[in-house]
């Protein structure tokens, strides 16, 4: 299996684990990828359109006579509008929504077998899916308190708009300092946000003298990752959240992504041994998602063999006494009230 592609690899490794439940752990999965596949060009959209207001807003100035160079009444307007587009609120608004749909993602094969257990009883279906609403919202809640290096997520989003505009503050004040035509300012910002520092420097190589080690390569970038690795946490949060209400989960099996040329912390993960399988992690000591930026591996959560489940639930409604983990279940995530 090693020559596969990394991801058909990761999608090799999940039907064999998943075995009769293929399906619903192929679903999950593909809802995760479609996901981070829309990400890049979704955060490269957001610079794009925030540098682009601030550049109309230029050319709007000289149309309204502010002169014919970059001067201070350029950047005093300038400022204000950074101030009004910047990033940080269309980021906030984008992980919003896709914290969501990769917590669903997440949770979206262990809900799937416990609804097709519960299926073959006679109990209901709507507390086990009211069950799973309830540990999504959890999940979304987790992503949103996590701090890293003491700051929130939302701080976090928050330092990108910072930079954001600093950099683009950078471009106009070196526009003032020089006297640059405003058209050639505003265009400037244009195609910083679209082409990085490199391609600036090749039309711009004086600016990019000057101001070249103050403004990053790749504007969109550092957000992109927190973007990613915000995902890929939900994904990982929405899957053990799940897993935590599912009554035959057994374990959280680290599957490594085959884009790993150097042994790392991932193959630590995946090698683990806890008498539950290899890279079987015990319910309570799951480890969280992404072990580090960029890291494509997928957590899937291992249940117990369904005809052996199936007996052990349909004793149970015989006699609760037989099996006090699905008593305990039952008492306390199925029969929980909102
Ligand atoms: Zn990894």
């Amino acid at each position: 299996m090693a020559e596969l592609p990394s991801a058909q690899q990761i999608l090799e490794q999940l039907k064999l684990i998943a075995g009769p439940y293929a399906k619903f752990a192929l679903a999950g999965r593909k809802k995760y990828v479609d996901l981070r596949l829309r990400q890049d060009q979704a955060v490269r959209s957001i610079y794009i359109r925030a540098a682009d207001k601030v550049a109309k807003e230029i050319r709007r100035l000289k149309r309204l006579g502010a002169g014919s160079q970059m001067n201070i009444r350029y950047l005093t307007a300038v400022s204000e509008s950074l101030r009004e587009n910047g990033v940080g609120e269309a980021l906030t608004d984008l992980l919003t929504g896709d914290i969501v749909k990769a917590v669903d993602a997440g949770s979206t094969y262990s809900m799937e077998v416990t609804l097709s257990h519960i299926s073959k009883t006679k109990l209901a279906k709507k507390p086990v899916k009211r069950a799973f609403f309830r540990a999504n919202n959890q999940a979304v809640e987790a992503c949103w308190a996590r701090t890293e290096r003491g700051l929130h997520l939302s701080d976090r989003i928050w330092d990108k708009d910072e930079k954001y505009r600093k950099a683009m503050t950078e471009i106009i004040q070196d526009g003032v300092a020089t006297g640059e035509d405003p058209v050639e300012t505003a265009r400037q910002l244009e195609k910083y946000v679209r082409r990085g520092k490199k391609t600036l420097a090749v039309d711009y190589p004086e600016m990019m003298d000057r101001i070249g080690n103050r403004v990053p390569q790749d504007i969109s970038y550092e957000a992109l990752r927190l973007v990613r690795t915000e995902t890929a946490a939900a994904f990982g949060e929405g899957t053990i959240a799940a897993a935590s209400v599912s009554p035959s989960y057994k374990g959280m099996k680290w599957v490594l992504s085959g884009s790993h040329p150097v042994p790392d912390i991932c193959d630590d993960l995946a090698n683990a041994d806890h008498g539950l399988g290899k890279g079987v992690w015990p319910p309570g000591q799951e480890p969280p998602m992404p072990a580090h930026p960029n890291c494509l591996c997928v957590l899937i959560s291992v249940h117990e063999d369904t005809d052996d489940f199936m007996k052990r639930l349909n004793e149970w409604t015989k006699n609760p006494q037989s099996h006090p983990d699905l008593e305990d279940w039952y008492t306390n995530v199925y029969s929980e009230v909102a």
